[in-house]
């Protein structure tokens, strides 16, 4: 559509609040939501035009919808892209992505350490219509080259990975891709971008779940895709028009408001998200804390040259426990005793929650598949929010100091 608003020349922050779709007559300053099915056409010529795609202009809601064009807008803005296109989730995103860019006899890198989701989406979905996966080391280059192939088509990380926060170099990554002729997905939904922004670093796509931070406040399902104008109009948006894994315009608006507060609360949960991490990693009862803004975490310095010196929100950390079920005993009662903290899997929420990703998130992966991911019956995935952070220390030391 045309009426591009505003120019993309101002700072972040300021297109956070104000990239979007131009105001109707009425002037409204809160964004509307246009809550509507299908769009009357002004005569039939233009109608036809319109299906067609030779001119501008709105005609069915799976095709395309006002609302989600500001929530595409904005995040185009935010992640630095030519184009983003809106889905129903972010799952949706990737399976969009998988069916846009792969056919059968198809070959992709993935990170051994991605979504649960993601993982069981390319091993056995698109697997079963002759797209064949490789997992890998997220944080080992080496891996990554030596899986190529000549069919060799995607690469796909995910940084920080969910729910150990491994972070790979993006660069490095989108170099090794290059050189094979193929295309690097970044999955953005933990640093957002906010902190990061994988395509300034030559990543070609990037992947959100708008359900997490960007919404921020845990309401709505949405997903996305950034990429170029030339992927976005000629591979996404038509398959999106066939296949209909479209974002709901009401989710859409819902997330185009949450993105105005995104850079402050993510920075703020950022913040409090390290200390929380420093005082578990104290804690006698905690057996190892994963946060890529401690000294400890693996690719601290990379963490830090890549997201902004910032660690994200969340944080992963095991208990001590002498066998797994014992360590698995030990995180339920963590888990149990909470009261601030909420049990459940989500996040990017401004409310703290708190949950177990060994029987919930990676509960449908093999016991292969969840070592693999490094995601053992003692760790806890802890999606820190805005609430104070003695707070939330108080809640966890209520089940930890009994194990400790
Ligand atoms: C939640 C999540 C997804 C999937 O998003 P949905 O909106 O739940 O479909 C993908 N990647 C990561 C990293 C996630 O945390």
């Amino acid at each position: 559509m045309s009426d591009q608003y505003p120019p993309a020349s101002l700072h972040p922050d300021t297109l956070a609040l104000h990239t979007g779709i131009a105001p109707s007559q009425y002037g409204e300053n809160s964004e509307a939501l246009y809550l509507s099915s299908c769009f009357v056409q002004p005569d039939a010529a233009a109608s036809a035009r319109r299906f067609a795609s030779e001119e501008d202009g709105y005609t069915y809601s799976r095709t395309s919808n006002p609302s989600v064009t500001a929530f595409e807008r904005r995040l185009a803005a935010l992640e630095g892209a030519e184009a983003a296109i809106g889905t129903a989730s972010g799952m949706a995103a990737i399976l969009l992505m998988g069916m846009g860019l792969l056919k059968s006899g198809d070959h992709v890198i993935c990170s051994q350490s991605m979504f649960g989701s993601t993982i069981k989406l390319f091993a056995s979905e698109f697997g079963k219509f002759g797209v064949a996966t490789t997992f890998v080391s997220q944080t080992d280059v080496a891996e990554w080259q030596a899986a190529l192939r000549p069919n060799t088509r995607l690469l796909f990380a995910e940084t920080p990975t969910n729910p150990l926060t491994e972070v790979c170099d993006i660069r490095a990554l989108s170099a090794l891709a290059q050189g094979a002729g193929a295309l690097l997905a970044v999955d953005n939904c933990f640093a957002t971008p906010a902190l990061q922004k994988p395509l300034a670093l030559g990543a070609d796509l990037v992947i959100h779940s708008g359900t997490k931070f960007l919404d921020g406040q845990g309401r709505v399902m949405a997903g996305a895709i950034c990429a170029s104008r030339k992927l976005v109009d000629e591979v996404f948006a038509p398959l999106i028009r066939t296949a209909g894994m479209v974002l709901a315009p009401f989710n859409a608006w819902v997330v185009h408001k949450g993105m105005e507060t995104l850079a402050v609360r993510v920075q703020a949960q950022s913040r409090h998200a390290l200390r929380i991490a420093q005082w578990l990693e104290a804690h006698p009862a905690v057996e190892r804390v994963f946060y890529p803004g401690l000294p400890s975490h693996p690719q601290h310095a990379l963490a830090m040259a890549q997201q902004e010196g910032v660690g994200g929100a969340v944080i992963a950390f095991s208990v001590k426990g002498d066998t797994p079920e014992r360590a698995r005993e030990h995180a339920f009662s963590v888990l149990d005793a909470c009261r601030i903290c909420k049990l459940a899997t989500n996040l990017g929420d401004v409310k703290t929650l708190i949950c177990h990703p060994a029987s919930t998130s990676h509960g449908r992966l093999s016991e292969e598949q969840r070592q693999a991911a490094g995601v053992g019956q003692g760790l806890i995935r802890l999606a820190v929010g805005l609430e104070h952070p003695t707070d939330i220390e108080t809640d966890l030391a209520r089940g930890l100091d009994v194990v400790g």
